[in-house]
């Protein structure tokens, strides 16, 4: 066996540490990476590949970064799910008897970046840590950027862990082995960018590190099995960071059923935060919401439409809020200019206890500090009541802000080591140091007048560098008018002689000794200050989070002004009454032609089940969509696309709509959507919202028109909750005969000659036709197709009107064709009513449908 250096033999002990991390270790001025790292991140970040002897039988594999760019190199790696070591020197070289020694000074891992680089400034970055036991999850989820934490117990179902992991979009999961083989094994791809950290639980919650972070009263409020949860997290974190986290102070534990519960798809396919097709924001119901001037408030309406209230008082204060604002745009506008001026008082707070605040982030938190009182007097004038309460609460911390006015000069540098932060005056000592150096440079552009003089060189200079010092330059042309023995040859340049005098070495001493003295005076009151601030985190965290929901306030209200939206009535009723219910985003998009607003009324007396039919591109999904939207945006507090809309608390909404791209390997669509009805008919309240499109897709047409009346009739007869689904299946109209609550709707069609125009229009009773083949003729297909489409399909209706005999025996006999005919009444209006429009809806059996084409 050859034996390693002991340089090498060191790197190995200390990577043993971080089986799992890259090791950045650290050698003069380089970040070294051996062995198989070395080769693994010469790939990833595309830098040359070298080799050293190390004492071993071959060459040892090396890379190595500068260690004054690392930061973008870890930033990169991290980026791509990397951790990322680093271990510094942690002794002088010129102390250290044999190998300098090193440690591991902090691990990055995904969750636990600090780096504004690699953290976007409106999204929170979570890590999460998940524990089983009891029958339930303890579930902690931290952002070590802002100091948030938060913690709750999900009991029993697995289904229940998902859906608030999802809600986080953690990127980085603390668990055991078990917990995190059956996340990996379940969770489709939203999860799959999420690291996967093992990390086996202590029992009992013991070693709660680090010690004394938490208050007992706050140890005293977690849920079961949130003492183990958060030794979990805190200690992984504490043994990543290896330093201050006072600013992960305050955990919030909450309930999960104080919002409303949405699985992963619903989700995604309402599209929230992020689109289907590209996962961009652009198109979301966060992108049209998102009037936030300042990043935590970015962040926190981010977090309100990811969990919409479920009390309803609370949900009015929000409204209450909104409403103020919406109505007076004086106090709006005056807001928003204040908030304006407020950087990102969470992530600096953060960095402030972190140790890593520079003296800019001190000037930041100043400058924010000053819009405190002009923000809070806007509150009061505001005459919401939610917002009076608020600025109660709003501590302006104006001592903080006069302590840095007093220390930090204007306009510092970015870096803490050089100097240049404290403001005259603060310290007698910091001041003499700068007469001293002051006079120095004084004295050297005297030396340099008076040398040029005695030389007659008019381009003799006086310069320093860093190897040198100070130094007199005189031109190779010029060495000739040079005094003989006076000066002293230092460094040769190309066409320059660079020397020093025994008067200039002794004033050099003098001049770099203050200046370094200067600077490490700075840096010291700078740090003390830095720490007395830290000591006040718990107030600048809390007036972090009121000015972030000033700030969500007057951006929802800004958008529900602009957008006319309504302030919606809601409450613990049943019944969900919308007037001239629009698709905020669909409509915000629209290029062409306006929204046509529709109605929605499902309750207990009049239905809380639409049915819907109608061809594709009608507009059927828009609709179903944009009552969750309305339902859901209600929730947030706030206002809604609408002339009027009563929205009753909704516990859960519940979307089968558009593509399932969501597929767990192997897995057919059908399966997919047939496991989530079970998921949904399982979960399913009379309070929750139930919408699905084209139910029983995805099989044979008898099946799946079996396994959608089967469903709907469960839902109807055992759920009762509110529900529209959409189908293809115009024969499961016969329904509304049976089932007291279920009303057929259909999306208007104008036909004229053989033009079918889309009114857009939901109006009472049952589209007879998808217009399938009529699409498929104006893709193009040959006539003879065509024509040979419409007659088949006239014989396999008469098919399915026996084969529905079948499946309903006692409907079946008393069918009425009536029901297929779609009369022309807008939802929620009298059937009485007449028609209102002039265009004639298609007639609707399918040889007239053929007839009109
Ligand atoms: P379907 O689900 O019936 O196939 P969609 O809901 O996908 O139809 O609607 C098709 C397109 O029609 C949408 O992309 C949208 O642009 C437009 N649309 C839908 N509803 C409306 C409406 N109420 N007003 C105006 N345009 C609409």
């Amino acid at each position: 066996m050859a034996k390693y250096t002991p340089m090498i033999e060191q790197y190995l002990s200390v990577k043993a540490e971080v089986p799992d991390a890259f090791l950045f270790f650290r050698l003069g001025d380089f970040y070294e990476m051996f062995f198989d790292d070395a080769v693994m991140a010469a790939r990833e970040l595309e830098i040359t590949l070298t080799g050293r002897e190390g004492g071993g039988e071959e060459r040892i594999p090396m890379c190595g970064v500068p260690y004054h760019s690392a930061e973008n190199y870890i930033a990169r790696l991290v980026e791509k799910g990397y951790k990322v070591a680093i271990c510094e020197q942690v002794e002088d070289p010129a102390e250290a008897k044999g190998v300098v020694r090193r440690e591991i000074v902090r691990i990055v891992t995904p969750g636990t970046v600090m780096d504004a680089r690699s953290l976007s400034e409106t999204v929170n970055n979570y890590i999460v840590a998940v524990v089983f036991s009891g029958g339930g999850y303890g579930f902690a989820a931290c952002d070590i950027s802002t100091g948030e934490l938060y913690v709750t117990r999900l009991s029993g179902s697995f289904e229940l862990l998902l859906d608030e992991l999802n809600t986080y979009s953690p990127s980085e999961l603390l668990g055991s082995e078990a917990v995190l083989e059956q996340i990996r094994g379940s969770a489709s791809a939203w999860l799959k960018s999420a690291v996967m950290t093992p990390r086996e639980p202590a029992s009992g919650g013991g070693g709660l590190a680090p010690e004394g972070l938490f208050s007992e009263k706050q140890l005293a409020s977690l849920p079961e099995s949130g003492r183990e949860t958060l030794a979990l997290l805190m200690g992984y974190l504490q043994e990543t960071q290896k330093r201050s986290l006072s600013h992960i102070k305050h955990i919030r534990v909450y309930e999960p059923n104080q919002y409303m519960v949405m699985d992963p798809f619903t989700r995604r396919n309402l599209e929230l935060v992020e689109t289907v097709r590209d996962r961009s924001k652009k198109g979301t119901l966060l992108w049209l919401l998102d009037n936030t001037v300042t990043a935590m408030g970015g962040r926190l309406l981010r977090r309100w439409i990811e969990k919409p209230l479920m009390n309803a008082a609370h949900i009015n204060d929000r409204l209450e809020a909104v409403d103020r604002l919406y109505n007076h745009l004086i106090v709006r506008d005056e807001l928003k200019q204040a908030l304006k001026e407020v950087y990102d008082l969470e992530r600096l707070t953060a960095r402030i206890a972190y140790g890593s605040a520079n003296a800019r982030d001190l000037v930041a938190l100043k400058v924010s500090l000053q819009q405190v009182p002009a923000l809070r007097e806007q509150c009061e004038a505001s005459g919401s009541r939610t917002l009076a309460a608020l600025a109660k609460r709003i501590d302006p911390c104006q001592d903080l802000m006069t302590w840095i006015a007093e220390a930090i000069v204007d306009e510092p540098p970015v870096s803490v080591r050089d100097g240049g932060m404290i403001r005259a005056g603060l310290s007698a000592r910091l001041d003499q140091l700068r007469e001293a150096s002051a006079n120095g440079k004084q004295w050297l552009a005297e030396l340099e007048k008076q040398e040029r003089e005695r030389t007659g060189i008019k381009s003799l200079k006086i310069g320093f560098n860093k190897v040198f010092g100070y130094f007199i330059e005189v031109t190779k042309s010029n060495l000739s008018q040079l005094e003989e023995g006076r000066y002293e040859r230092k460094q040769t340049l190309a066409n320059a002689e660079r020397f020093v005098t025994p008067e200039l070495k002794e004033k050099e001493a003098l001049i770099l000794e203050a200046q370094e003295s200067m600077v490490d005076l700075e840096y010291e009151l700078f740090v003390g200050l830095r720490d007395q601030l830290a000591s006040y985190i718990p107030r600048l965290q809390q007036l972090a989070e009121l000015i972030a929901t000033v700030d969500v306030y007057q951006s929802l209200a800004h958008v529900s002004a602009s957008n006319r939206f309504t302030r919606p009535e809601i409450g613990d009723f049943y019944a969900l009454e919308i007037e001239e219910g629009r698709h905020p985003v669909v409509e915000a998009v629209l290029e062409d032609g306006v929204f046509i607003a529709n109605e929605t009324k499902l309750t207990r007396e009049d239905g809380s089940m639409l049915l819907i039919t109608g061809p594709n591109m009608a507009g059927k999904s828009t609709y179903m969509r944009q009552v969750a939207m309305i339902c859901l945006m209600a929730q947030i507090g706030c206002f809604v696309p609408a002339k009027r809309a009563k929205v009753p608390v909704i516990d859960r909404i519940f979307t089968r709509i558009g593509a399932a791209d969501d597929l767990i390997g192997g897995q057919s669509t059908f399966m997919v959507e047939m496991m989530d009805i079970q998921v949904m008919t399982e979960k399913a309240t009379e309070r929750s919202l139930v919408i699905i499109d084209e139910l029983g897709r995805g099989t044979s047409t008898g099946e799946g028109m079996s396994i959608a009346q089967a469903v709907i009739e469960f839902l109807h007869d055992k759920i009762g909750c509110k529900t529209l689904v959409s189908t293809h299946f115009h024969e499961l109209a016969h329904l509304e005969e049976s089932l007291g609550g279920l009303r057929n709707y259909c999306m208007a069609v104008k036909e004229s000659g053989k033009q079918v125009t889309f009114l857009r229009r939901l109006i009472r009773g049952a589209a007879s036709t998808s217009y399938g083949i009529y699409c498929a003729q104006i893709a193009g297909l040959p006539a003879s197709i065509i024509d040979r489409s419409y007659e088949l399909l006239n014989s396999f209706e008469a098919r399915t009107e026996l084969l529905q005999g079948q499946l309903q025996p006692a409907a079946g006999s008393e069918h009425k064709p009536a029901v297929r005919n779609a009369n022309e009444q807008v939802a929620g209006q009298p059937e009485t009513e007449a028609p209102n429009g002039a265009e004639t809806i298609a007639e609707a059996s399918a040889p007239d449908a053929q007839a009109a084409v």
